[in-house]
């Protein structure tokens, strides 16, 4: 018997805590995917699976899974970002600590940046998809020894094979704003905005997965009462089947109600528009980032189009799908000026729901390297590189100043008489009950205007936060694993040769 634990882990706060929530805002993607790749036996020997989003998790009982076991356990921290890499290692710590001998950190971190000052300490890190390497990991784990290094050859699968999904458990669903399911039809993004770390984790290819497979993990999600899914493909309007799977959606009344991502070239697809209505989208999310089409430029996100930006908004209203604006301010041009100017644009366009980030140089981007090597960033925690507190030195505005301008923006945009205009508003997807539509037209709104309020990003997690366990509980084993306190700002991975031979392969015509 092997035991699988599979956690996405959450990050450590401002102050240390973990951050754990009452009501997630919106599922992890990855965890119901390796949950769906790892089969009921290996090679004979059977498997039990623990799916985990430490996020939601109210108490810490989940931990006496990874603390003496009496069978041979595999830990997997899946879907890494480098704001949650710090609290990975230590769950691992933690694990090794308790007789698990098997564990590995997989997800963006460890990717795309260089981890090997952590290598070779008895925990494993997974440097490709899943799909390339996760059943290996599975049989040297029965074998009972895993490798330090997984998926150095290659970041992505030139196909992507991934699983029908199986939703996670009605108790797990209800951890949940509503019970939500991520699904992921195409990976992958054709453009090169230099502040992203898309590129890096999926590549510039879009890869999907069989029209089949998504139906199906639709099909199985709600018969599991999935009530709201997210196609967490990051522009699903690049997506080349996307008409197909639409048209399959709606020949079977799959009828949850969904949101996507989009580009902004998606302003030129109405047809596009019209099918998501059809098929249950409730919500499009797109990156505007600035209506400065130089900071666009400056940023390598030529195909925006500021002034295409209010016939998204239109074409929203005209099929009944919410228009959801993200916006970045402290580009390196910005100034307190700018970003008023931005936030004043923004209200007359009047998309319904907005939200705003820090700019922050990721680890593993183009920007972040150039930022290191320009010496601009000041802070060195990597808990704290998550777009919601200054992390470098802006020409022209200081931190106070940039957070000030972040709270000021959710303030403004989300005033009284947006409020109950966007409460009002009658249009509502088809497949969206009234009480669902009221949530998302006011509750959020309402929700990011409070937090904004209260100078704490509405968009850290989830609602009414637990204090459960901080970093001062596992700092002794942070060092006793890996002979450091905090880890240094890493540097970013080069791809491979085939990963950069298939980012060669975009078609011009993607980009256009
Ligand atoms: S369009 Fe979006 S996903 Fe693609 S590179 Fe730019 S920011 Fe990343």
């Amino acid at each position: 018997m092997l035991r699988v634990v599979i956690i996405k882990p959450s990050k450590y706060g401002v102050n240390g805590h973990v951050e754990r929530f009452r009501r997630g805002l919106m599922p992890n993607s990855t965890v119901p995917y390796i949950r769906s790749m790892t089969p009921d036996s290996v090679d004979g020997v059977p498997v039990e699976t623990y799916a985990i989003d430490e996020y939601v998790q109210t108490d810490l009982g989940y931990l006496d899974l990874i603390r003496s076991p009496a069978q041979p356990t595999l830990l997997a921290l899946v879907g890494v970002q480098s704001h949650q890499f710090q609290r990975a290692l230590d769950l691992a710590a933690f694990a090794r600590a308790n007789g698990v001998r098997h564990c590995v950190i997989g997800g963006p971190h460890p990717m795309t940046c260089d981890t090997r000052l952590l290598q070779n300490r008895g925990v494993s890190f997974a440097l490709a998809e899943a799909e390339l390497i996760w059943a290996q990991i599975l049989r040297d784990a029965i074998k009972g020894e895993l490798e330090p290094v997984y998926g150095r050859e290659r970041r992505w699968a030139e196909q992507l094979q991934s699983p029908v999904l199986i939703p996670p458990s009605k108790r797990d669903l209800r951890r949940y704003l509503a019970p939500m399911l991520g699904i992921y039809p195409a990976r992958g993004c054709p453009f090169t905005c230099n502040f992203c770390s898309v590129i890096k984790i999926a590549g510039r290819q879009v890869r999907s997965q069989s029209i089949e497979t998504t139906m199906e993990s639709l099909r199985n999600a709600k018969a599991a009462g999935v009530e709201l899914v997210m196609f967490t493909s990051d522009n699903f309007n690049k997506y080349a089947e996307a008409k197909e799977l639409l048209e399959q959606m709606i020949e079977e009344n799959i009828g949850i109600p969904f949101f996507v991502q989009c580009d902004t070239q998606v302003a030129k697809q109405e047809e596009l528009v019209s099918l998501l209505r059809r098929a249950g989208c409730f919500e499009m999310f797109v990156g505007v980032e600035s209506f400065n089409r130089k900071t666009l430029l400056a940023a390598r996100k030529a195909q925006n189009h500021p002034s295409a930006y209010s016939e998204i908004v239109t074409l929203c209203r005209k099929y009944a799908i919410f228009s959801h604006f993200s916006n970045i301010i402290g580009f390196p041009d910005d100034t307190a000026g700018t970003i008023r100017e931005h936030l004043h644009v923004l209200r007359e366009l009047n998309p319904d729901v907005a939200s705003f980030y820090i700019l922050t140089p990721a680890p593993g981007t183009e920007q972040y390297d150039d930022f290191l090597a320009a010496g601009y960033i000041t802070e060195q925690n990597l808990d704290r590189f998550d777009a919601t507190v200054p992390v470098w030195r802006h020409p022209n505005l200081s931190d106070r100043e940039l957070v000030d301008l972040l709270f000021f923006c959710y303030r403004r945009f989300y005033s009284t008489p947006h409020l109950v205009a966007t409460s009002l508003k009658t249009h509502r997807p088809p497949t969206m009950g009234a009480l669902g539509a009221l949530v998302f037209s006011l509750g959020l709104p309402l929700f990011s205007r409070f937090e904004a309020m209260r100078r704490t990003h509405p968009m850290c997690g989830g609602f009414s936060r637990v204090r459960l366990d901080s970093f001062f509980d596992y700092r002794d084993l942070r060092k006793k694993q890996y002979g450091l306190e905090r880890v240094p700002l890493p540097l970013s991975l080069e791809l491979s040769k085939p990963d950069l031979e298939l980012n060669r392969r975009v078609k011009l015509a993607q980009t256009r």
